[in-house]
């Protein structure tokens, strides 16, 4: 437990700075922050203005990617906070200045640990001595991650309080919070807490919601409520619940990559000896996906031993637990994880947990899917269940057609720059209905839910129809369509949305791109300007798909018949989601057609949006166009990265600046492009 809490001889836990340690403030004063680090300088929040501190320490700036190569906690603290940089680009923490400084408690400003999901920025913390972190508020996910910790969280009139000796009882630090979260904090974190839960020295009741009319994700919870009947449907057992309610929930499937398996196969020896076991490991995964092509990205050289080191713990991981093996084959993967795990093994009403953010890709297939840390996935994939707080809900009536040159992730990003940019999906479940979704075909629905995560969302979920069991159906043999559409999960009628319920005319949608450096930077194409590009990347989780591959095989079709090849100057890349999108593409002639017209065709995987593969810029002032997901600053390299559309990212390496697809535009302005 946290040794700043301390037992009275009445019982009461109460929380007590230790005097032989500091309080570290993150102050926009950068130079502040060294003199605090080199033991010059130390402060008390009541000479501190709260503006004065750093607001948004996005989880890159604790811990950046090259860091989280080293998969132990103990390792990746050595390096907490190399990714701040004064102005002239230097470290502002040297290599072990957390973890030498003495630092109890760290201070900042608003929204504390926003960015990726990374769990490795509040291990670096825990394991520098970090024991209370205050801030005016934290992301979501970042603050998830500090309770799995057992990391406390305060405000700033509780650490005036300490600064003055006073003693708080650990419950104003937890009270905030659900009984499930608070008593994981209160135990010291989710292994402590499961221990005390197996133990059956803590029990989680199960939630006494009454009947009512349910969404899909509640719907999809409550039926894998642990102690419950399973139960979907209005018969005798169900179970209710609401947002905001707590519960131990069965976990369907899992997966995990070399970019995260170690760390879950570490904590596990460590908690439970090297000789662990998996309760039932059939339905997890790992993959060999993300760090095949780090190789080709001149930043990553040096990483290459530690890259080796993660690859070969996964294989120990896989053997030891006989999770199911996707490991790359010849130096080829079988594909990326959440396209291949939504082909091969999510089913409707699936409860999915996996080590990366863009787990909701898997509500296309009407299973409720997001991604979670390491410590949460080592504890998960242990046991078999997990812990949750119910999600609010916002739903999306789709209504309408796209027009031709409008595509799915042109819909996705209008909602991010206006839903999500309003913070109207933060943290619930984006539902996904109505007339307007049949018309959008299994891969597209895909995009709309992978990029839910870019909306700030708990994830997004699509109801099933006839399109959804027979795409299932056709990627599992021995599984009928009828079987399929019989675990459909469907929205009650008379739900409730706190999020509303919205009517999108898909109609109504234009071909979009959203500008460098957040995926809220939304404009209509026609909005932009003439933006020049040097590289156009169509591939990713978000579009590798079949029909990503379509798209880009139009365009590239249409182009050559004009005469058209990619333009000179620009580099494009194509890269397959997974070994059968790259089949269905061969097939049909795709390949040859890429080859013809310039493009650059990559074998299955990704790193893109870690810069850890291809479509990562090298130099400050390169242009990419881009239909992956995310444009951080940096995230895939030094330049300026706008994201679009597939047809989108394929009409402007034709024409080598930005431009929106519309049938035939080459045809109308054949202009012969020297090879
Ligand atoms: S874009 Fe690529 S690197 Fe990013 S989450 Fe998807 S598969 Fe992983």
């Amino acid at each position: 437990m946290n040794s700043l809490v301390h037992t009275r001889a009445d019982g009461q836990r109460v929380v007590r700075l230790d005097p032989q340690k500091r309080v570290l403030f993150l102050t926009k004063d950068l130079g502040a922050i060294r003199r605090q680090l080199s033991g010059e300088l130390d402060l008390r929040m009541e000479e501190v203005e709260p503006r004065e501190l750093l607001d948004d320490i996005n989880t890159d700036v604790m811990t950046p990617a090259w860091v989280c190569f080293r998969h132990k906690p103990e390792d990746i603290a050595l390096d907490a906070y190399a990714g701040l940089m004064d102005e002239a680009g230097k470290r502002v923490f040297g290599t072990r200045a957390l973890l030498d400084g003495g630092f109890q408690v760290i201070v900042s400003g608003q929204r504390k640990g926003t960015g990726s999901s990374r769990e490795t920025a509040p291990q670096a913390e825990k394991w520098c001595g970090i024991e209370l972190v205050i801030a005016a508020s934290f992301a979501p996910i970042h603050e998830r991650n500090n309770v799995n910790l057992g990391q406390l969280m305060g405000d700033y009139g509780q650490l005036v309080r300490l600064q003055r000796g006073e003693e708080i009882p650990l419950a104003e630090f937890t009270e905030r919070y659900d009984p499930v979260t608070r008593a994981i904090l209160e135990a010291g974190g989710l292994f402590p807490f499961s221990a005390e839960v197996r133990a059956g020295r803590t029990r989680v009741p199960l939630p006494a919601t009454p009947a009512r009319p349910m969404t899909m994700a509640e719907k999809i919870l409550a039926a894998h409520l642990v102690g419950a009947e399973p139960v979907v449907g209005a018969g005798p057992g169900r179970a209710f619940l609401a947002p905001g309610d707590c519960a131990l929930v069965k976990v369907d499937a899992g997966y995990s990559h070399e970019f995260t398996t170690a760390q879950v196969h570490h904590f596990l020896a460590q908690e439970y000896g090297a000789d662990y076991r998996l309760n039932d490991p059939r339905k997890f995964a790992v993959f060999e996906d993300h760090l095949l092509y780090a190789d080709g990205v001149a930043k990553m050289a040096p990483f290459a031993p530690l890259i080796e080191t993660l690859r070969r713990l996964q294989r120990e991981f896989q053997a030891h637990t006989g999770v199911r093996d996707y490991s790359a084959r010849d130096g080829i993967s079988p594909g990326i994880c959440h396209q291949v795990a939504r082909e091969q093994f999510l089913d409707p009403g699936d409860f999915v947990q996996a080590t990366d953010s863009h787990t909701c890709m898997g509500g296309g297939n009407n299973a409720l899917a997001w991604g979670v840390g390491a410590t949460e996935y080592a504890g998960l994939v242990h046991a078999g269940f997990t812990f949750v707080r119910v999600p609010e809900s916002i739903r999306f009536e789709l209504a309408g057609k796209l027009r031709p040159g409008v595509t799915a992730k042109d819909v996705i990003l209008e909602i991010l720059r206006t839903f999500a940019k309003e913070e109207q999906t933060l943290d619930r479940v984006m539902e996904f209905g109505g007339p307007g979704l049949a018309t959008l075909d299994m891969d597209e629905r895909a995009t709309l839910t992978n990029m839910a995560t870019e909306c700030s969302a708990k994830t997004g979920l699509c109801e099933g129809d006839a399109a959804t069991a027979a795409w299932i159906a056709a990627r599992r043999p021995g599984s009928g369509a009828q079987a399929i559409a019989a675990r459909f999960v469907a929205p009650d009628p008379g739900a409730h949305y706190d999020g509303g319920v919205h009517r999108l005319d898909l109609s109504q949608i234009e071909p979009m791109v959203a500008k460098p450096s957040d995926p809220t930077n939304g404009a209509t194409v026609a909005e932009l300007g003439e933006v020049k590009i040097d590289i156009a990347y169509a591939g990713s989780c978000t579009a590798g798909k079949e029909r990503d591959l379509d798209f880009y095989a139009q365009v590239v079709g249409e182009a050559l018949e004009a005469g058209r090849r990619v333009r000179a100057g620009v580099r494009m890349l194509i890269q397959f989601g997974s070994e059968a999108v790259r089949d269905y593409a061969r097939a049909r002639g795709y390949l040859e057609l890429f080859q013809r017209a310039g493009v650059e065709v990559i074998e299955p995987g990704c790193g893109a949006c870690i810069g850890c593969g291809p479509g990562v810029s090298e130099r400050p002032e390169q242009v990419t166009v881009s239909a992956i997901n995310r444009n951080f600053t940096g995230r895939s390299g030094p330049g300026k990265l706008y994201l679009a559309s597939p047809l989108t990212v394929a009409a402007s390496a034709i024409e080598g600046k930005i431009v929106a697809y519309r049938p035939g535009m080459f045809r109308a302005r054949p202009v012969p492009v020297k090879a």
